[in-house]
């Protein structure tokens, strides 16, 4: 799980450093969270004119409209979900260009990621063939389904937000485990859904602002 990325070109340690510090500031109090952002290269996945921006703490966009998520609710989310039972495996919705997905192969030990977009997906794939991250498996596919034939999760993070709550992830959320996610349209906010022996548990954070989770494959 541990990764060196040394090799790719690492912005400045000062850079990182001075993200972790933000993050720190901001309330992320995990120092494995901490940790890991401080060694994930972010300016890998913007677009190079956008790259001097790579760890402010702002989303930025990756292309066909969406967003690479601002690091802050990148590291509130992972801190959320690295607090159920176990960590042999996680549910990524919404891969994006990847960046989350790093941060949780660093924490899991075996990531699965969703993305409805399918040129979004294939430059995912690429950067993390470069990282040489080996325990990430990327599917084109529909988050509204899941990933049935890899359930169950012992966790589940949303890049993107839903209306409603989608009753096949529930399904795939093993007992012990916590789905973390933002829901709402104008109005969202985060919430963890925890499954226990018997039944589940709802609890609602603080408000946020994610891209809408849209059903069907593009
Ligand atoms: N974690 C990503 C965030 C990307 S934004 C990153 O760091 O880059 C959210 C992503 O969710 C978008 O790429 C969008 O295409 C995707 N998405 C939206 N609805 C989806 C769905 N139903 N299934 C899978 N992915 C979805």
């Amino acid at each position: 799980m541990k990764h060196d990325f040394s090799g790719i070109g690492m912005t400045s340690a000062r850079t990182r450093g001075r993200l972790v510090e933000r993050l720190r500031q901001q309330g992320i109090r995990n120092e494995e969270v901490l940790a890991v952002m401080g060694n994930t290269p972010r300016h890998i996945f913007v677009d190079e004119a956008l790259s001097h921006r790579a760890y402010d703490d702002v989303s930025l966009p990756i292309g066909l409209g969406q967003t690479i998520s601002q690091p802050y609710i990148v590291a509130r989310m992972v801190e959320l979900a690295i607090g159920g039972a176990r960590r042999d495996k996680i549910l990524e919705v919404g891969t994006g260009c990847g960046y989350q997905t790093v941060v949780l192969a660093q924490l899991f030990k075996t990531v699965y990621s969703v993305e409805r977009i399918a040129q979004l997906l294939e430059r995912a794939r690429t950067r993390l063939r470069d990282l040489r991250i080996s325990n990430a498996r990327l599917k084109h596919g529909d988050g509204f389904i899941g990933i049935t034939e890899a359930a169950p999760f012992d966790a589940i993070v949303m890049a993107a937000a839903p209306t409603y709550v989608p009753d096949a992830l529930l399904a795939q959320l093993a007992v012990g485990g916590r789905m973390v996610f933002p829901i709402g349209t104008v109005d969202q906010e985060l919430r963890i859904i925890e499954r226990t022996e018997d039944g589940f548990t709802d609890t609602k954070l603080e408000k946020v602002r994610f891209v809408p989770m849209l059903p069907g494959l593009a």
